[in-house]
């Protein structure tokens, strides 16, 4: 179908960043004795909008290995999502739908799928390039886990992800691919769903060849 393809350097240092997700994740779960081993729930049918091009560019560098059978399914489910969607935010709902990467509970696009994918379970903090502190709870069976495990008192000392650092690897990757030029580009906020049905980000710059 469409090709993207991300400079090679570029492409490295994406997977080491997602890596170190993937470390600090399980870092924090082990230290809560926290799986998803025995969930009844999937969380692929959270409501999350993505922010960056880079990630974009990435998951869809995924997307064009894929059988093209396998592509039209994905983006027929993903028109239906987005369509279903936009009902349930025309009735103040936040949308739960399952995401059309999941295919009987499992991720199509595993080795490419988004920072909030790979971080959604467990408490985290994040500072925004704002400076603005976010506090994130981490997925309804890891809160119930922490209820049951820390008093209110020791809160404060529950394990968090810090997810600062990683998302400001994942700006300057974003800069880069753009040549510095982001500040010319839209801002994002995009559904994998809509991502997948625009096609791959339209970046011009020689980070990126298409
Ligand atoms: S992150 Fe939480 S809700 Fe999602 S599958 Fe794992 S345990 Fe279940
Ligand atoms: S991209 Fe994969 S991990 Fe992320 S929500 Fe979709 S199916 Fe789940």
């Amino acid at each position: 179908m469409k090709e993207i393809v991300f400079a090679p350097g570029l492409t490295e240092r994406i997977r080491q960043v997602y890596e170190d997700m993937e470390r600090g994740y399980d870092q924090v779960a082990g230290r809560l004795n926290f799986s998803c081993d025995g969930c009844p729930d999937n969380c692929c049918d959270s409501w999350f909008q993505h922010h960056t091009f880079v990630e974009w560019g990435y998951l869809w560098m995924g997307f064009d290995q894929l059988p093209t059978a396998q592509q039209e399914t994905i983006l027929e489910r993903s028109r239906l999502y987005i369509a279903l969607s936009e009902q349930a935010l025309a009735r103040n709902e936040r949308p739960q739908i399952m995401c059309p990467l999941n295919e009987n509970g499992r991720c199509l696009l595993y080795e490419h799928r988004l920072m909030v994918c790979r971080t959604h379970g467990v408490p985290a903090t994040m500072q925004r390039p704002d400076g603005k502190q976010l506090d994130f709870p981490g997925c309804f069976r890891c809160q119930e886990l922490v209820k049951n495990t820390f008093k209110d008192s020791e809160m404060p000392q529950v394990p968090r992800m810090e997810r600062t650092l990683l998302l400001r690897t994942l700006v300057k990757l974003e800069n880069e691919l753009m040549d510095g030029k982001r500040h010319l580009y839209p801002r994002l906020k995009l559904t994998i769903a809509q991502m997948l049905v625009a096609g791959p980000p339209k970046i011009t710059m020689p980070h990126c060849e298409r």
